[in-house]
């Protein structure tokens, strides 16, 4: 026996397979958390379940839905278990109707009833099991009510075995009999449905007599057959609603009332930029400088007591700088700042479990449907602002795929934790009082220039493209601290395995690079190594927007494609060699970056920010984008857009620093 467990996403879906396999997969809050489909064993039964990923529909055209139709279609399934939210019945429906359609039995397990009451909702269960002729269970995944009496409907076999009712008008529902008689597939009804609807994908079933029935049919509508099909749905589902829910008048519940407040129109968007800017301040500001010199003076003390201790063991001259110059300063550079990234990390998963990005996505969603992008595009540019990867991964339950492939391009943009050391050192050092409000500013200046980006490239290159979103509102929760811990852990384990083996690796080559001359002699004037070498032929690119050719500052953002923490680990590299310091704070007093000023330090800051990103990232960006082509082109136009909008900032810059 397969059971198959569908429904939408954040219905509870994880939470429920893992109470009835016994597993412990991820649950969270984000469409796109449950990514590919996991499989288990019911407790006490031999039967198989499979979490399937979360969708509205199955009208087979985000990736989500094509994994989640396919399954159903080819896998053999034997019982669907439709988990729907009890506290948003009507939009889980429409999924429902789909199921229906399947001739697979369908059990529905109503979840979230221990919020019903809170709610002000009443639900007639009875009438809605009549009319869709399917058997409904009451549970609550997360307080784990009415587990076992699922399992035993499940294993028991004991359901309703819903007897088609006929949900669309009269007329249709005759062309589609009328259809499925001529098709020869055991979803007959599924796949005539799609037929009718015009989806691409289903077009080998249509042949000249079902093409001749549709059109014997159009003229009585005088709209697209999709749309008529989707309307009816929902009118067939607005009766049922009608009929069965009833809301306690004059209720509301607390979330409404911190809704009001919070996501009113015309305070939603100050109220949001004000909490980022909050965590901006917090993790880059004066509390997170101050970890960030503690931890450097840790570190200096570590390099002088290594340093010693190499001397006293009589390692050779390069041996000492390699470890001293290269591996210590070149990671502990970015070590440095690993108390600022737990403090935004924190405060960013606290925000995320009370459910207020998911609200604040909802609200956004008017404002990025402008610029051709949704809300769904807002939950990758968030999961950015700790590291693109899964943020580009997360696209995947995006439904449109032109909005898909902008928000792949896009998410870069946003600061993530790698770009935070970059940020921060140099606002710390050229803006000191102002750090964290500098900080802010680049987070704001690129989320502006995403929409203004998304907007140019609708107009340029999509026309007549609109997109949808249906993300689910969860109430408010309070954040729940095993969530918050495990999010913040996951995340740093990650940046200081990073660390360690992509930073370590990158040093040691920097380090060797700028030991070298190409004539391999060793002991030379960082100016005649390999490094300058190279970077010197790259120097002229940044010359307009840091007013100077620095082959130091060239090598440094080169290795930004490494990871974006090499930046700072190679100038923190080059610092040590040109003086004699090789401490995080002092890079910008030693004469090779002396050349920066205010202005071409937030210009450098801006070209890190929206360049090409690392290659962690430009492979998942190639994944998701599936094509080479695309990938080039993509990379182009971020690195072009960085460039130019780096030059303008400097220029600007400039030019108010000399008038003053
Ligand atoms: P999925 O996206 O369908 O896999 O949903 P998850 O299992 O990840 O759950 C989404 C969120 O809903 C999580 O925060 C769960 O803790 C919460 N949740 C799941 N079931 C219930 C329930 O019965 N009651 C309440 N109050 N919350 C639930
Ligand atoms: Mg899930």
């Amino acid at each position: 026996m397969r059971v198959a467990l569908v429904g939408n996403q954040n219905s509870g879906k994880t939470t429920l397979f893992n109470l009835l396999t016994g597993s412990n997969q991820k649950t969270g809050n984000w469409p796109g958390v449950t990514i590919d489909k996991k499989e288990g064993i019911i407790r006490t039964t031999d039967f198989e379940i499979i979490d399937l990923p979360g969708v509205y529909s199955l009208s087979a055209y985000s990736s989500d839905e094509m994994i989640t139709v396919n399954y159903l279609l080819e896998e053999h399934v034997d019982l669907i278990v439709n988990i729907i939210d009890a506290t948003a019945i009507e939009r889980s429906l429409y999924l429902t109707t789909q199921l229906l359609e399947l001739n697979i039995p369908v059990v529905i397990a109503l979840n979230m009833t221990d919020l019903v009451d809170r709610h002000g909702i009443k639900i007639d269960y009875d009438y809605i099991e009549e009319k869709l002729d399917t058997t409904i269970l009451q549970i609550s995944a997360l307080k784990k009510i009415g587990i076992l009496d699922l399992i035993k409907v499940i294993k028991s076999g004991e359901y309703r075995k819903n007897q088609y009712t006929h949900i669309f008008d009269h007329e249709l529902e005759e062309l589609i009999e009328k259809t499925e008689t001529m098709i020869d597939h055991p979803f007959s009804r599924f796949i005539s449905l799609k037929v009718i609807e015009g989806h691409q994908d289903y077009q080998s079933y249509l042949t000249n007599d079902i093409n001749q029935n549709i059109e014997n049919i159009k003229p009585k509508y005088h709209r697209d057959l999709e749309q008529i099909i989707v309307d009816e749905r929902y009118r067939y589902i607005e009766n049922i609603r009608d009929d069965s829910v009833k809301w306690h008048k004059a209720h509301m519940s607390t979330t409404d009332k911190i809704d009001q407040v919070i996501l009113n129109k015309y305070l939603a968007l100050p109220i949001f930029g004000l909490i980022m800017f909050a965590i901006y301040y917090l993790a880059a500001g004066p509390i997170g400088s101050m970890t960030v010199d503690f931890i450097g003076t840790l570190i200096d003390g570590l390099s002088e007591w290594l340093g010693a201790k190499l001397i006293i063991w009589h390692a050779s001259d390069w041996a000492q700088s390699l470890v001293i110059d290269g591996i210590i300063a070149g990671v502990g550079s970015v070590l440095n700042f690993v108390p600022q990234l737990i403090i935004l990390f924190l405060l960013i998963s606290i925000l995320e479990s009370t459910g207020y990005m998911s609200r604040i996505a909802f609200f956004l969603d008017r404002v990025f449907q402008k610029a051709g992008l949704s809300g769904k595009s807002l939950i990758p540019f968030i999961i950015g602002s700790g590291c693109s990867v899964p943020a580009i991964m997360s696209t995947r339950s995006i439904t449109d795929e032109t909005e898909k492939k902008m928000t792949v391009m896009l998410t870069p943009f946003i600061p993530c934790s790698a770009k935070l050391p970059i940020i921060t050192l140099f606002a710390g050092y050229f803006f000191n009082d102002h750090s964290g409000l500098i900080s802010a500013s680049l987070y704001f200046f690129a989320i502006a220039i995403i929409i203004l980006t998304a907007f140019i490239m609708k107009k340029i290159l999509y026309k007549n493209h609109s997109s949808n979103f249906i993300l689910e509102l969860p109430s408010y929760k309070v954040p729940q601290v095993s969530y918050v811990i495990k999010d913040v852990y996951q995340k740093v384990a990650a940046f200081i395995t990073q660390a360690g083996t992509i930073i370590f690796l990158a040093s040691v080559t920097i380090w060797l690079l700028i030991s070298f001359s190409f004539t391999f002699e060793y002991g030379i004037s960082p100016d005649q190594s390999m490094l300058a070498g190279i970077g010197r032929v790259f120097s002229w690119f940044f010359y307009p927007f840091l007013g100077s050719f620095s082959w130091e500052a060239s090598v440094s953002a080169i290795q930004g494609l490494v990871a974006k923490e090499q930046v700072v680990s190679s100038m923190a590299i080059i610092a040590g060699f040109s003086e004699d310091t090789s401490s995080g704070s002092l890079i910008f007093n030693a004469q090779a970056f002396g050349f920066f000023t205010g202005a071409s330090a937030y210009a450098f800051m801006v070209f890190n920010l929206f360049s090409a990103p690392c290659f962690g990232a430009v492979g998942a960006m190639a994944r998701e984008l599936g094509d080479s082509k695309r990938l080039w082109k993509a990379l182009g136009l971020q690195t072009g857009i960085a460039w130019i909008l780096a030059t303008i900032v400097y220029q600007i810059g400039h030019l108010i620093e000399v008038l003053l």
